[in-house]
């Protein structure tokens, strides 16, 4: 099947707008293209959501900061189409070019106007990475008003991300459900990710310490343990193991607000959070963790 790639914000306008007066749902999975099977699984769960299911790729310039990796972010889009038509489940492409998603500019210090949820990006991966959460929600809202959905579908592997569309479609009375998708895998653990393919051989092993981490605090949490400092201190203790790594943080935090906490109280909902650098290559990964 070949699908349409859709290239202005008018014509994608037009069709879902047509679509919307059709009685469809219209599900949207807003990725950056370098399409891998955490994607794949995002589309599908966009399929029990919808009847018209929507992929935007967009490599968006204002959710990089200086010095990191926008020019050498993968592209290849006609590749990714492809592997969309291969396996099914997305009835259109929006491919916009910066122009478009931005008519006044892209400068992260010009003019222009901004989406910025305030506060969720003070922590974790906002602290060192200044104006990214600004980038995202911005770009995340114009795709928002571009394909009209219903619901949209982001995962959970970017948690702090996920965290804070929710706030601002709840902030801003979105009429948009919010969909995350737990967080797909390579066979030996290590997250997928576009960027997995920066890594050499040696960097991907040694990379395994980070879901290792990941998984091993969410463990000692669900055996019961409260007390960050122990669960923190193992996390560094297994990332340590990598004479590669270069740790950016590694924190437990509530996981509705990103706050630090000193204690799990039961019931709260913790999310474990690592970042860590192997050579210039950035890998976060997170687990959500039910306190018993
Ligand atoms: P990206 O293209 O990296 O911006 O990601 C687009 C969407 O795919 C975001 O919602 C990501 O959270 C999600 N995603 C990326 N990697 C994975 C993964 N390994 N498992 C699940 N979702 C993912």
């Amino acid at each position: 099947m070949r699908i349409p790639v859709i290239k202005t914000v008018r014509e994608m306008q037009s069709r879902c707008e047509r679509l919307r007066l059709g009685g469809h749902r219209i599900a949207l999975v807003p990725t950056m293209g370098a399409l891998h099977a955490g994607h794949l699984a995002l589309i599908r769960e966009a399929r029990k959501h919808a009847d018209t299911v929507l992929a935007s790729i967009f490599v968006n310039p204002t959710q990089f900061g200086e010095g990191e990796d926008l020019n050498r972010y993968p592209r290849r889009l006609s590749q990714d189409v492809e592997a969309l038509a291969d396996v099914g489940g997305v009835d259109a492409v929006f491919a916009p070019d910066v122009g478009e998603m931005y008519p006044t500019g892209a400068e992260t210090n010009g003019d222009t106007t901004w989406v910025e949820v305030t506060g969720l990006d003070a922590h974790l991966c906002g602290r060192y990475r200044p104006d990214h959460f600004r980038g995202v929600t911005t770009v995340v809202a114009k795709l928002f008003h571009a394909c009209k959905p219903h619901t949209a579908v982001f995962g959970l592997k970017d948690a702090q991300q996920f965290v804070i569309i929710r706030r601002m479609v709840r902030d801003l009375l979105m009429d948009i459900d919010v969909v995350g998708v737990p967080t797909v895998r390579a066979e030996d653990g290590l997250a997928l990710s576009s960027r997995n393919e920066y890594l050499s051989p040696e960097q991907r092993q040694q990379a395994l310490v980070i879901p290792q981490a990941v998984f091993q605090a969410s463990e000692q949490i669900g055996l019961g343990e409260q007390q960050i400092g122990p669960i923190v201190e193992s996390i560094r203790k297994k990332l340590a193991e990598s004479p590669l790594a270069r740790v950016q943080y590694a924190e437990v935090v509530d996981a509705d607000s990103l706050q630090p906490v000193a204690r799990l109280e039961p019931g709260m909902e913790a999310l474990v959070a690592v970042a860590a650098y192997f050579g210039d290559t950035r890998l976060i990964d997170s687990a959500f963790v039910r306190v018993p």
